[in-house]
């Protein structure tokens, strides 16, 4: 097909933002599109060359469409840059400046989507010496073929700057009339296949049919299923009861696709990362004890191999970025990946099957190792139970906890509510201790649940607002013990009252309205992040900045 038929749907989808309007524009186009052209269209209308879960990438950027620019118009690249700042866009000012140079070779020969889809594979695939020069050539001369209005839109293209608005949504919408499929089911084969082009092909070939029949691969992402947010563990054991409770861990997700000896490593956005994780293709060759299998998990980066505390997510963020000296960052910065999930083994997709029996399947094929792990889980149905190892997760520094229904299927691709994910506000208090109570049994020597309070601004009165007492360590009790025996006022029972002038940084997972205290507020699940031995009781929050926060969460 010629580019310029492609073009002129270009320059019809640039002038409109209205979804159904661009609907309908490329619905009626894709009507015109041979089957076997479907697939390159579809990408092409998206702005992209490639899927994202390619090996290949095009990495062109501006420096380099410059050269090519001034290869073809025999300009200074001083002049060309000009030009873009000017046009704010290097498309209109390469049809600018090109516009003298095309029109000899006008009546060569017409550029089409082959041509261009065949010189980017050949330019993605060049690495090293001289390979610069070569990508410059394999530009110039799509350049050449090409009509002014062409060239606008090739090296918007080229530099995957297209941004038509041309997503997802309105992709399947124009399938769905183009071919008078139903879109849900349009969605469903993309989930499973990763790839709109084929899902085009198909719908277009063999209608609902056929779409029903798409299956996930090894070797092709599929999309993930996401998870809701729940408030409070309560709140996620009225979604279902009892639930699996595991750990949030606080790094990326990750889909392993093992194939034989073969593994691939996409993330969340479909990317494929095998390259970055060496160390994880190896765990996963050598611990998935299957022939073919795709399971999910999360990557974690990880201070040391010796005490495994997880580091901030920007760490990972360098490993996932990092194209070159691998070896180097794979010491730097270890990983360690927590798989949760198994949706295809031996051949055989496993989604229809529930959570449960997936996470069996899970446990059955993987042999675990300190770096290569399972999820913790427990399975309650108790508040009390699910609320300590909350807490034991936060304690360990992880996010929080995912609530999993573990009677449902995997929905790739949408958050229907089968997964909760449960996690702290992140903003912490500064409050100031006012009470405590002795603890029990083994703790009774220790004052073991601390009583909190604000200021109120007005009156200058402390308020309390929440106990605090699950996640110290026996250590941490008598550290605080020690720190506040000497404060202690009065006694009633266990309970005592202290006189305020400890001060702790405090983190929590909501606050709610309450009768129980005098601020009319209560912290759910707050814990302590450190003491501020920095602070006076004068510089605790007041009641107003609660007030905001909880303002600022509604908002
Ligand atoms: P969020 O990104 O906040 O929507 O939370 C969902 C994400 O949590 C998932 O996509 C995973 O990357 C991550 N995650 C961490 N631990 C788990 C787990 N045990 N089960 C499922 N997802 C998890």
């Amino acid at each position: 097909m010629e580019f310029s038929k492609l073009a002129s749907v270009y320059q019809k989808l640039e002038r409109i933002s209205s979804r159904l309007e661009m609907t309908s524009i490329v619905s009626g186009f894709l009507d015109e599109v041979p089957d076997d052209e479907l697939p390159e269209v579809i990408m092409f209308l998206q702005g992209r060359v490639f899927p994202p879960w390619s090996e290949k990438e095009l990495g062109i950027g501006n420096r380099l469409m410059i050269k090519a620019i001034s290869r073809m118009s025999g300009l200074p690249e001083e002049r060309i840059e000009d030009r873009i700042r000017e046009r704010g866009d290097t498309g209109l000012a390469a049809e600018e400046l090109l516009v003298n140079k095309t029109q000899t070779t006008l009546f060569l020969e017409k550029l089409t989507l082959q041509k261009i889809s065949s010189n980017l594979n050949k330019l993605a695939g060049l690495m090293g010496k001289g390979a610069q020069d070569r990508k410059i050539s394999y530009i110039h001369e799509l350049l050449s073929f090409a009509t002014p209005l062409e060239i606008r839109y090739l090296v918007r293209l080229i530099l995957e700057e297209l941004r038509l608005g041309v997503g997802r949504g309105v992709v399947r919408d124009a399938i769905a009339k183009a071919f008078r499929v139903d879109a849900v089911l349009v969605d469903r084969a993309y989930s499973l296949t990763s790839d709109m082009g084929e899902v085009a092909r198909v719908a277009k070939r063999e209608g609902n049919t056929g779409l029903k029949q798409a299956e996930m691969r090894t070797g092709i992402p599929v999309e993930v299923m996401l998870a809701q947010k729940a408030n409070s563990i309560e709140d996620a054991l009225e979604k279902f009861s009892p639930a699996a409770f595991e750990i949030k861990y606080d790094g990326a997700r990750i889909q392993i696709h093992k194939e034989g000896n073969r593994i691939f490593l996409f993330t969340r956005r479909l990317e494929n990362v095998t390259n970055q994780f060496p160390e994880i293709a190896e765990y996963a060759r050598d611990q998935i004890g299957a022939k073919s299998a795709i399971v999910e998990g999360e990557v974690v980066a990880i201070e040391s191999r010796a005490n495994r505390r997880p580091r901030p997510f920007q760490d990972l963020s360098r490993r996932i970025k990092r194209k070159y000296n691998i070896k180097e960052m794979v010491e730097k910065i270890p990983v360690e990946v927590n798989l949760f999930d198994a949706i295809y083994l031996d051949g055989r997709s496993r989604i229809g099957l529930e959570f449960m029996k997936r996470r069996k399947l899970l446990e059955k094929i993987v042999s675990r190792t300190e770096f290569f792990r399972i999820s913790d889980e427990i399975v309650t149905s108790d508040p009390g139970e699910a609320g300590e190892f909350y807490q034991h997760a936060l304690k360990m520094g992880h996010e929080g906890v995912m609530a999993k229904n573990l009677d449902a299927p995997y929905q790739p691709g949408s958050r229907v509510g089968y997964m909760y994910k449960i996690k702290p506000i992140m903003e912490t208090l500064d409050l100031v201790l006012v009470g405590a109570t002795w603890g029990e049994g083994r703790r009774a020597k220790w004052l073991a649940s601390y009583l909190l309070a604000v200021i109120d601004p007005d009156s200058g009165r402390l308020l309390t607002i929440g106990r605090m007492g699950t996640g110290f360590t026996d250590e941490e009790f008598k550290d605080m013990t020690e720190l506040l025996k000497d404060n202690v006022l009065e006694q009633v029972g266990k309970e005592v009252k202290l006189k305020p002038s400890v001060v702790v940084e405090v983190a929590y997972e909501e606050i709610q309205r309450s009768p129980t205290y005098e601020s009319g507020y209560a912290l759910r699940f707050p814990r302590l992040v450190r003491i501020r031995e920095d602070k006076g009781i004068n510089d605790a929050d007041t009641l107003t900045r609660v007030e905001e926060i909880l303002e600022s969460i509604k908002g």
